[in-house]
C-alpha cells in the first residue's frame, strides 16, 4: 500500500553529489580507468575501494555507475532507434542467459495447493477479477505504440502491505492472526494483490493469476525486448505483510516471509518463464504522470532481499521510466530511500543523457519527445485496471 508521502526535505549530501559529480560520469570513468587500470582498486563494494574513493573525493554512486559500465562495455552510444540504446547494468545482466526454476504442482485440496519446491498456497480468500489482458510494447519498433496482446504475466511487482503491526512474539500470535485476517478481507475486497505473504510466511492467493489486480497503478518497466506500461495486468502483485519505517524506506521481511517469497517466485518464474530482471519492487516501477516523476510509491525502495529470494540485485538496473519516457525524480527521494533505489535512478538519468547525445539532441528536447510517446501509450489504456487506482501501495 501507499507509503507516506515524502516530507519536503532538505537536499542532502547525496543530492549534492548528483549536482556536482554526475555531470559527466563517462569522463570520470575514463579518469578512473586511466588512473587505476584495475577497477578492483576502486571497487565500491570493498572497504579498500571505499577508502580509495573517499581519499580522492569520488562519490560511491559514480563508482557504482562505473562498475556496471565497465564490464558491459556500453559507454559508446548506440541507439539507432529512439528507445533502443544500451541498457547499462541491465545489459550486463541480460548477457547471461536467464535460467528458470523447475517447479510443478503436486497436490490440490479444497483450500490449498502444494508445489514441488515446498510452496503451499492458501486459497481461502481467492477471488476473480477482470481477465489479465494487456499490451506489451515492442522496444525495437519505430512506431512507439506497436504492440502485442498478451494474457500471461511477464513479471512480478513486490509490495509491502503498509498495514498495522504488532510485536512478532508468541504472546501476540492471536493478535497477529486477527490483524492478518482483517487485512486479507480488505485486500480481497479491493482486489489489491494476487498474493499476500503474511507474517508467518503463509502464502495467500487473493486475485487469481489469470486476472488483473489493482496493485501497481501508474507504473513502467521494460526488459530487453518489451516495454510494459501500467502493470496491474502484466505483472503479478506480491505483497509482504510489513510496514515501511516512518521517514525511511526500510521495511523488513521475517525469515519465514523471505523463504515464502523465494518459493513463490520460483513457482511463478517456472510457470510463466518470467525473466529474473522482470521481478522488481513497486518503488522501481511507480510513476506519477501528473508531474512526470518516478517513485510515487516507494515500498521496497530499499531492503528488498533480492539475493535471498533467489534473484539478481535488480536495484542495479537503470530505472526504465527515466530513460524510456523521460521521467525525472525528486532529489529528496534520494534522502528518503538511500542507496539501492537511487542507483537505478542515477543510471536511468545517465542512460537518458547518453541516448539524447546519440540522437544529437539536448536532454530537455529529447525528454519532450519521450514524454509525448508515453502520453500516446497512456491514451490507449482505457480500462479501469490498466489505469491507476492509487490507494494501493
Ligand atoms: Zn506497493
Amino acid at each position: 500500500m501507499r507509503a507516506a508521502r515524502i516530507p519536503s526535505p532538505i537536499v542532502g549530501a547525496m543530492a549534492n553529489w548528483q549536482a556536482s559529480r554526475i555531470k559527466d560520469p563517462v569522463v570520470r570513468l575514463r579518469f578512473l580507468r586511466r588512473t587505476v587500470g584495475d577497477r578492483r582498486v576502486w571497487d565500491p563494494r570493498t572497504e579498500t575501494g571505499r577508502v580509495w574513493l573517499r581519499k580522492r573525493g569520488v562519490s560511491l554512486a559514480v563508482a557504482f555507475a562505473a562498475l556496471v559500465l565497465v564490464p558491459a562495455g556500453t559507454v559508446k552510444s548506440a541507439g539507432r532507434l529512439w528507445w533502443r540504446g544500451p541498457i547499462l547494468s541491465a545489459q550486463a545482466s541480460m548477457q547471461r542467459p536467464d535460467t528458470f526454476p523447475q517447479v510443478w504442482q503436486v497436490d490440490q485440496q479444497g483450500e490449498y495447493e502444494t508445489y514441488s519446491n515446498g510452496l503451499r498456497i492458501e486459497r481461502k480468500y481467492e477471488v476473480s477479477n477482470e481477465p489479465r489482458q494487456f499490451a506489451a510494447y515492442r522496444r525495437s519498433a519505430e512506431e512507439p505504440t506497436a504492440k502485442e496482446d498478451r494474457t500471461a504475466p511477464v513479471g512480478i511487482v513486490f509490495h509491502t502491505t503498509e498495514s498495522a503491526q504488532t510485536d512478532f512474539t508468541e504472546g501476540e500470535t492471536r493478535r497477529i492472526r486477527m490483524i492478518g485476517a482483517a487485512l486479507l478481507d480488505f485486500i480481497q475486497k479491493e482486489r489489491a494483490y494476487h498474493y499476500v505473504v503474511d507474517r508467518f510466511g503463509r502464502v495467500w492467493r487473493v486475485v487469481k493469476e489469470s486476472d488483473a489486480a489493482n496493485h501497481a497503478g501508474y507504473s513502467i518497466w521494460a526488459d530487453d525486448t518489451w516495454t510494459y506500461v501500467n502493470l496491474n495486468r502484466s505483472f503479478v502483485g506480491v505483497s509482504v505483510e510489513t510496514m515501511t519505517q516512518p521517514g525511511s524506506s526500510r521495511a523488513e521481511a521475517t525469515p519465514a516471509q523471505i523463504h515464502a517469497l523465494r518459493v513463490l517466485t520460483e513457482m511463478l518464474r517456472s510457470k510463466y518463464r518470467i525473466l529474473s530482471t522482470n521481478c522488481v519492487t513497486h518503488a522501481q516501477v511507480s510513476v506519477n504522470p501528473s508531474n512526470m516523476q518516478a517513485g510515487y510509491h516507494y515500498d521496497w525502495a530499499a531492503n528488498f532481499p533480492y539475493p535471498q529470494v533467489g534473484l539478481p540485485d535488480n536495484y542495479a538496473l537503470a530505472t526504465p521510466s527515466l530513460w524510456l519516457f523521460g521521467f525525472t525524480y525528486d532529489p529528496s527521494l534520494v534522502n528518503v530511500t538511500g542507496e539501492p533505489f537511487w542507483k537505478g535512478l542515477v543510471l536511468g538519468a545517465e542512460q537518458l543523457r547518453q541516448n539524447a547525445t546519440a540522437h544529437g539532441m539536448d536532454v530537455s528536447a529529447y525528454r519532450r519527445i519521450l514524454e509525448s510517446r508515453y502520453r500516446q501509450i497512456l491514451s490507449t489504456l482505457k480500462s479501469k485496471t490498466e489505469l491507476s487506482k492509487e490507494k494501493q501501495g
